[in-house]
């Protein structure tokens, strides 16, 4: 029988989450879905000077609302658990100990100014920032360069120590990653990073690499800014598991600033006014707020699509996708190298579609929430949803459907009256008083009927009903801009038509 694919998205809960890292959950589990595999999420939370409150919740909350439910988490539990790093705290130590006993770890004693010493000591243009690696670590205090009795007596003593990796000297690495191929990594570039702290907590490096292996992890994917770590994990796996055991790896893209200059940031979030993040952040420090899609409006099914799509294609024209689709159509191999553009214009026309695409029903279940926040009255069901039909299409995000919308709920109490007033005469008063009197015996009244009557009408006083048309808009909305007019004077019905049109008939008398 072949093996269970088990991925796992494992995010720091540092913050609030932004699109790359939406992305790296959705094809953790389109992948597992696709394979029948279970999708994991498991939170890395042993930076502890990182902790950020309420981010694992913000976690939960953006995996839910994008439906991406993993198969086993800190709440949903599992066979492996705890799924949370800070709780498995007791098992790495035992790990680390191993290499060192090994020689392939260890153990250093450098105080934080001795670290700083060291750095300003080899500091030149050429080496901005010396790392404690082959050539430094036998300058400094550490059971590489230390007698071993000293070292005995120092740990005796309680002495404060961390454990880092050996960097080999001068070997190259090969990693076999899933979308980039073969890559190489020089062991000599690579520092000897630290695995256990001094607090007795691992490093990203050494919890990664035994929770792989413990979670039974068969694919390891994440976003490229790790691939320069990779060379430490691929030999913890060597010396601690076997590389065979190890999982595959893929490195995702960056998504870029829309000009492809460089890694989207919070930065451009605020910069460009776009959203970066899944979800609003606000960070409970400094009470700063980085704007999320769902608040601007997006509905999730746009942004998992937007998402699939920045960095992988399936080799068609296709762009629009639902998740089971995707769950269908997904390759890690058509993952693209190359970094992938945020483009928000391109974002907000995904939204559009999807607003074309889900069922009436579905959004009149959103758009209903939106329009009870403004508290406006929605008379019934069928009157809410043939609102909805006629402005949909104008809407990229959901809170347009209040700024298109709101004035079939509330009669306009400012109108554009410039566009109009220049133009009026005594003629289309007088058209629209016998509007309002010929209106009232139209046997059915609809947006085909009332556009009839108006036109006969504009016909027999010989005025042009283009020129009637704009005032009457402006009249129903307020505005020059909306769906065709007759359509909004048959939703909003006869009294209410009549009402709106003497409103603005009041106020022509002044002009
Ligand atoms: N904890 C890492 C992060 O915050 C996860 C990297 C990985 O998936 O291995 O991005």
């Amino acid at each position: 029988m072949e093996k269970k694919i088990r991925v796992r998205f494992a995010p720091s809960p540092t913050g609030g989450l932004h699109l790359g890292g939406v992305r790296t959950a959705l094809y953790n589990y389109l992948f597992a879905k696709q394979h029948r595999g279970s999708f994991i999420l498991r939170i890395e939370d042993t930076d502890q000077s990182r902790f950020v409150a309420g981010a694992e919740e913000y976690i939960y909350e953006t995996l839910r609302w994008c439906g991406l439910e993993p198969d086993e988490s800190p709440l949903h539990g599992g066979p492996f658990a705890p799924y949370r790093q800070s709780e498995r705290k007791k098992i790495y130590r035992e790990y680390a100990e191993r290499l060192v006993h090994a020689g392939q770890a260890y153990i250093a004693f450098d105080t934080p100014e001795e670290l700083e010493a060291m750095r300003s000591k080899h500091r030149t243009a050429t080496n901005p920032s010396p790392q404690y690696d082959h050539q430094t670590r036998t300058h400094m205090r550490n059971s590489l360069s230390l007698a071993p009795m000293e070292t005995k007596k120092l740990l005796e003593a309680g002495a404060p120590h961390v454990i880092r990796i050996r960097m080999p000297d001068n070997e190259t690495l090969q990693l076999n990653d899933m979308i980039r191929g073969q890559v190489e990594f020089n062991t000599s570039l690579v520092d000897d990073k630290v695995l256990l702290k001094a607090d007795n907590m691992p490093t990203y490096h050494l919890a990664v690499v035994v929770d792989d292996f413990l979670m039974q992890v068969t694919h390891a994917f994440r976003g490229e800014e790790w691939l320069p770590s990779a060379p430490v994990h691929l030999l913890l796996w060597r010396y601690l598991f076997g590389e065979e055991k190890m999982p595959a790896w893929a490195h995702f893209p960056l998504i870029l600033k829309p000009d492809g200059n460089g890694k989207l940031s919070k930065r451009d979030s605020d910069r460009l006014g776009i959203p970066i993040f899944a979800m609003d952040w606000k960070d409970p420090a400094s009470g700063e707020i980085i704007s999320g899609f769902r608040e601007k409006g997006f509905l999730p099914e746009a942004f998992v699509n937007l998402l699939a799509v920045l960095g992988w294609n399936d080799g068609t024209e296709q762009e629009l996708y639902s998740l089971t689709e995707l769950v269908e159509k997904f390759s890690i191999e058509r993952v693209h190298k190359a970094g992938a553009k945020f483009n928000y214009e391109k974002a907000k026309w995904f939204n559009q579609e999807w607003i074309r695409k889900i069922s009436v029903e579905e959004l009149s279940f959103i758009v209903r929430k939106i329009y009870n926040q403004y508290s406006l009255h929605i008379p019934d069901e069928i009157f809410l949803r043939s609102v909805i039909l006629l402005i949909r299409d104008r809407c990229h995000l959901l809170p347009e459907f209040y700024t298109q919308g709101r004035f079939f709920f509330e009669a306009p109490r400012q109108w554009d009256t410039e566009s109009i007033s220049t133009k009026w005469n005594a003629a289309k008063t007088a058209f629209f008083i016998s509007y309002i009197e010929k209106f009232q015996d139209i046997s059915e009244w609809n947006a085909y009927n009332l556009e009839t009557v108006f036109k006969e009408l504009a016909a027999s006083q010989k005025i042009k009903a283009g020129e009637l048309q704009l005032p009457f808009r402006v009249m129903l909305v307020g505005e020059k801009s909306g769906p065709p007019v007759f359509d909004i004077a048959g939703l909003l019905g006869k009294s209410e038509t009549s009402k709106r049109i003497n409103n603005l008939l009041a106020l022509t008398e002044n002009w």
